[in-house]
């Protein structure tokens, strides 16, 4: 593997502090390469690179700019094959998923392609003898900062927003996944974006991300992580009142009412819990399951859950590989066993398998904790991971209600039942910014993200685009 470098102002450049980090294969806990670690001076020059591109990128034709997001698009086609086996090297992702990845990468640019096109104005007869109107321009230099779940996903759809709206980037990813990153630059490369139109440099977020954040040059920092670091992020870019787009945490409820299609419901969950091993922000963080089916529902649910085929993420009959990494391995057992010292029961799983390849790499085995109580950690923190959290059962609809608002996050929630009319009371009154019913969906052409201590702003659909716009208002005397 070529010696990993710094994509600054259309070149490869070496960190000049000569520093490195290491990132690991999270099936073997092996290390994979040594990364750049950027310093302030590669961040000023990446900084300085794309507010040096965005005069003319932001003042080109919006289908000019479009032409450009579609050679990204053929070029994520044409490096699907590194991309996928990067993301099962660094990520641990199951092979089905990394083909599929790269993608849904080329279809968010070709889908921001289309729509930046079409992003219009409007006109506006307030004043007599003035021409007035409203018009989107970009906001300028962005901060792209993302986590490691899904990583060339999230980096693609951030940019793909950012950039055929007429912003320019610096794009950080996070560290564990720091070659899908500086693969991206590369497909950028490819594409012949021009130089300082995006930039990648890599390091740890508590310098490198927070240097970005608090950056007098990046006037938008578009976030995903967590809700604490979108906290910090918040509080570095203060300063200088950036633009925040924060798509963060979640602990979203599922509410599974008597008269739902269990099998239905079971049989959406139970492997997607385990997708992706578990590390999904739409995962369900809570389980609220009407007293008259919770038998039937747990039942079918640990059945379910022990179908899940754990292994080698390269194995083609594998459907559930490693945590993305040592730290986050650890921190979800812990949370197991504080829901256990909690007075919670650990109805399956909860441990790491003896069965190579998942003796050594990070893994968690599909867990399921039941009768929890509102109070407990697992109830209301986010886990991240292949543990699925079954609250003790209720009884009444206001009072499942209740306790699915009754959290710090508003991500999204899901609601089972067959009865319309109840399904929408229930879309009426939870609090969160995505509410499915009997179903869950994310395409790039909807909305996403949270209410609460979920994030701000939007990330696909319209509003997603916009949100990497701002809007100026033009009055022009005529008569
Ligand atoms: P983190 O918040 O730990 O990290 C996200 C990114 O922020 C990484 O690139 C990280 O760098 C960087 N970072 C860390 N600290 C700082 C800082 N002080 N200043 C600037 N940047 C910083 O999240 P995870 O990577 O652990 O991802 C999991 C979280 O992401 C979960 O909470 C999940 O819910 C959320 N998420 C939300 C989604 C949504 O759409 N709402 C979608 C996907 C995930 P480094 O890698 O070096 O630590």
């Amino acid at each position: 593997m070529p010696e990993p470098k710094l994509w600054i102002d259309g070149k490869w450049v070496k960190s000049q502090s000569g520093k490195t980090f290491p990132t690991f294969n999270p099936t073997t806990g092996e290390v994979i390469a040594q990364i750049p670690l950027a310093g302030q001076k590669e961040i000023d020059m990446a900084v300085a690179a794309a507010r040096k591109a965005y005069p003319a990128w932001s003042q080109m034709l919006a289908r000019e700019r479009s032409m450009y997001m579609m050679k990204v698009a053929a070029s994520f086609r044409k490096n699907a094959a590194e991309i996928s086996r990067l993301e099962t090297l660094e990520h641990g992702s199951i092979l089905s998923l990394a083909e599929h990845v790269p993608m849904v990468a080329a279809e968010q640019f070709e889908w921001a392609a289309g729509r930046a096109e079409s992003l219009m104005g409007d006109l506006i007869p307030t004043l007599k003898d003035t021409l007035t109107y409203l018009k989107r321009e970009p906001v300028g230099t962005c901060a792209i900062i993302t986590p490691w779940n899904h990583a060339i996903i999230m980096m693609a759809v951030k940019l793909a927003q950012a950039l055929a709206t007429g912003n320019t980037c610096v794009l950080k990813p996070p560290s564990v996944n720091s070659l899908l990153g500086l693969k991206l630059a590369e497909v950028m490369e490819q594409a012949e974006l021009p130089p300082g139109v995006l930039n990648v440099v890599t390091g740890p977020g508590s310098t490198v991300g927070n240097a970005l954040a608090g950056h007098p040059g990046v006037d938008l920092v578009g976030f995903t992580g967590s809700s604490e670091t979108g906290k910090e992020i918040m509080a570095a870019g203060a300063k200088t009142m950036k633009r925040m787009i924060m798509e963060l945490g979640g602990k979203n409820p599922v509410i599974v009412l008597k008269d739902a299609d269990i099998d239905a419901a079971v049989n959406h969950h139970a492997p997607r819990q385990c997708d992706n091993a578990g590390q999904h922000c739409s995962g369900a963080g809570r389980f609220y399951v009407h007293q008259k089916v919770y038998d039937e529902f747990l039942q079918k649910y640990i059945a379910a859950s022990k179908k899940v085929i754990v292994g080698d993420p390269a194995d083609k009959k594998t459907f559930m590989g490693p945590l993305a990494n040592r730290e986050h391995r650890d921190r979800v057992k812990a949370y197991i066993e504080t829901g256990v010292e909690e007075g919670a029961t650990l109805a399956l799983g909860g441990k790491r398998s003896t069965i190579s390849p998942m003796n050594k790499g990070f893994y968690i085995m599909p867990t399921v904790i039941t009768g929890v109580k509102q109070h407990m950690k697992v109830a209301r923190e986010e886990i991240f991971g292949p543990v699925s959290i079954i609250m003790e059962p209720f009884t009444g609809e206001e009072e499942v209600i209740a306790l699915a608002n009754d959290n710090s996050y508003g991500l999204c929630a899901t609601v089972w039942t067959k009865d319309i009319a109840k399904a929408v009371q229930f879309t009426n009154r939870l609090h969160a910014g995505t509410v499915n019913v009997n179903t869950q969906v994310l395409t790039n052409d909807l909305p996403w993200g949270g209410f609460k201590e979920s994030g701000i702003g939007k990330e696909g659909g319209e509003a997603g685009m916009l949100d990497y716009t701002q809007q100026k208002m033009v009055c022009i005397k005529i008569g």
